[in-house]
């Protein structure tokens, strides 16, 4: 194990949690590999095989920038080496490529608006896109669905791809201070406080959209028992664990994105 590895394998525990009181070098790097192992975790299901998706990870000093994989580079590819730095305005401030503008347009006001969020998510996914057709909020019908428990927005416009910032203003707008945003008719998109728990609460997000697709009329729990869940289900430590799965099992050698 090198001393850049993210997954610390040998002592993953329940009581592990994320790096703490880090210098800035090494909080990027983390962010980086976080952000690179999350879109091999999304190739491992075909998710963005077709280029759509993105994952933004906020820098740690620049604060009002944020990395992501250059344009044209395969998900199960990716490597830390393919990320690059958007400033504010778009512009490619760090490594060199091209990015998805779409991404820039729907990350970035979300970015500025929430300075809790470090890491965010989107793509298309086989039951996350479906639905979103429906342009409603997940119903309370599975304990991953619980995650997003008051914590969730629908954006209803029809800009099915985002072309500017006014309409990504309007996609911030509508994810407010919640964890889940799902932009009706296109897909859904989460936040976290690390890059791995938004890739994490990503996994709840699909998978708690697949229950509602496949049982549109499921038993819905209470409010009161939501709250009560939610508190175990949707504390961020969750997602960062889940991520951690997702590496292990999905990924397994964490050191291939270095
Ligand atoms: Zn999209």
């Amino acid at each position: 194990m090198t001393a850049n590895h993210t997954i610390e394998n040998e002592s993953f525990s329940l009581g592990s949690g994320p790096k703490l009181n880090t210098t800035p070098d090494a909080e990027r790097l983390i962010r980086k590999q976080e952000t690179a192992l999350g879109y091999r975790i999304m190739a491992s299901w075909g998710w963005g095989a077709d280029g759509s998706g993105h994952i933004t990870a906020r820098d740690p000093e620049l604060t009002d920038c944020f990395w992501l994989l250059k344009y044209g580079v395969p998900f199960g590819e990716a490597t830390i080496d393919d990320l690059v730095l958007v400033n504010d305005v778009g512009e490619v401030v760090e490594g060199s490529g091209e990015i998805n503008p779409a991404a820039f347009y729907i990350h970035a006001p979300i970015h500025s608006s929430r300075a809790d969020v470090v890491g965010a998510i989107h793509t298309h996914t086989p039951y996350g896109t479906p639905f979103s057709a429906r342009a409603a909020p997940l119903s309370m019908s599975s304990q991953e669905a619980v995650a997003f428990h008051g914590l969730q927005g629908v954006y209803d416009g029809e800009e099915l791809n985002v072309t500017d910032l006014a309409t990504g203003q309007r996609i911030a707008d509508a994810l407010g201070q919640g964890r889940l945003v799902i932009m009706a008719n296109h897909g859904l998109l989460t936040v976290g406080a690390s890059v791995a728990s938004s890739i994490g609460f990503y996994l709840n997000a699909e998978r708690a959209a697949e229950v509602c697709v496949k049982v549109p009329d499921g038993r819905v729990i209470s409010s009161n028992s939501a709250t009560q869940v939610h508190r175990s289900v949707g504390d961020e430590i969750n997602g960062w664990h889940i991520f951690q799965w997702l590496v292990r099992s999905r990924v397994g050698d964490s050191t291939v994105v270095n």
